[in-house]
C-alpha cells in the first residue's frame, strides 16, 4: 500500500549551482536528509530541467555562468505552473544584498556562502511545508479543499466529501505535491506501491471517481489532465 519510503515521498530539490565541489557537497547532505537531488550547472540548464516537471524545491546560486540565477528566478515566477515553485537564492558575501533583501529576484528566501547546513535545511523545510500547504499538524490544504490526515476526513468547502481508501491516498499525494505533474506509473508507484503490477490505465479510473467525489457542482475541477503527461493538482487550466 502506501509506501512511505517510495523515492517519490522524497521531496526533489534542484541544486542550480556552478562550482562543482559545492554542488557535490549540497548532493551528499541532502541526500543523507533524504532529499533527492538533481543538479544543474548553469541558469539555461536549470530552466530546461525545470521544464521537463518542475521539482519540490529549487536552490539557485545567484552567479551562474550563461543566466544569472536572477534571470533564472524572474522566469521561473514568469510561467504559470512554476509561479510558486519555492526558490532559495544563494549568495556570496560580496554580492548585492541589498537587491537580495529587496526581493526584487522573487526568490521565497535566500542564504549567504558560506551558510551552514542545519540552517539551509531549517529553511528548506520551512519552505517545503508552506508550499506543501500543511496549515497545522496533520492538515493538508489546496485551494478550497482540507485534509485531516489523523481523523482522515476530506472537506471541500466546508462539505465533507467521502472518498474510497485509494482515491483518498491518491488526493494526499497530490495535495502534498500541488501544481506538480505526475506520469500514471509515477502515481502508481507512490500510492499503489512499487512492487505492485496494475494496468497505468487503472489510476485513471481512479481520477476518475476522484473527480466525481471532490468536485460539486459549478466547482472548479482541480484535477488537470496533462495530454501524454499525466495529473496535477492544480486551479490553473494549463
Ligand atoms: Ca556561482
Amino acid at each position: 500500500m502506501l509506501d512511505g519510503h517510495s523515492s517519490l515521498a522524497k521531496p526533489l530539490v534542484l541544486v542550480v549551482e556552478d562550482e562543482a565541489a559545492l554542488a557535490t557537497m549540497l548532493r551528499y547532505n541532502l541526500e543523507k536528509q533524504g532529499f533527492r537531488v538533481e543538479e544543474a550547472s548553469d541558469g539555461q540548464e536549470a530552466l530546461t530541467r525545470i521544464a521537463e516537471g518542475p521539482p519540490d524545491l529549487v536552490l539557485l546560486d545567484w552567479m551562474l555562468p550563461v543566466m544569472s540565477g536572477i534571470e533564472v528566478c524572474r522566469q521561473i515566477r514568469r510561467r504559470p505552473n512554476t509561479r510558486d515553485l519555492p526558490v532559495i537564492m544563494v549568495t556570496a558575501r560580496t554580492e548585492d544584498q541589498d537587491a537580495v533583501r529587496g526581493l526584487n529576484t522573487g526568490a521565497d528566501d535566500y542564504i549567504t556562502k558560506p551558510f551552514n547546513m542545519e540552517a539551509l535545511l531549517a529553511r528548506m523545510r520551512a519552505l517545503l511545508r508552506r508550499s506543501a500547504g500543511v496549515t497545522a499538524k496533520g492538515m493538508l490544504q489546496f485551494h478550497d479543499m482540507a485534509m485531516d490526515l489523523s481523523a482522515h476526513r476530506v472537506q471541500r468547502n466546508g462539505r465533507a466529501v467521502h472518498l474510497g481508501p485509494t482515491e483518498y491516498r491518491l488526493l494526499e499525494f497530490l495535495m502534498q505535491h500541488p501544481r506538480r505533474v505526475f506520469s500514471r506509473e509515477e502515481l502508481l508507484d507512490a500510492v499503489w506501491g512499487p512492487d505492485i503490477h496494475v494496468e497505468p490505465r487503472t489510476v485513471d479510473v481512479h481520477i476518475r471517481r476522484l473527480r466525481k467525489s471532490i468536485n460539486g457542482d459549478g466547482e472548479l475541477d482541480v484535477v488537470r489532465t496533462v495530454r501524454a503527461a499525466g495529473y496535477a493538482l492544480d486551479t490553473e487550466p494549463l
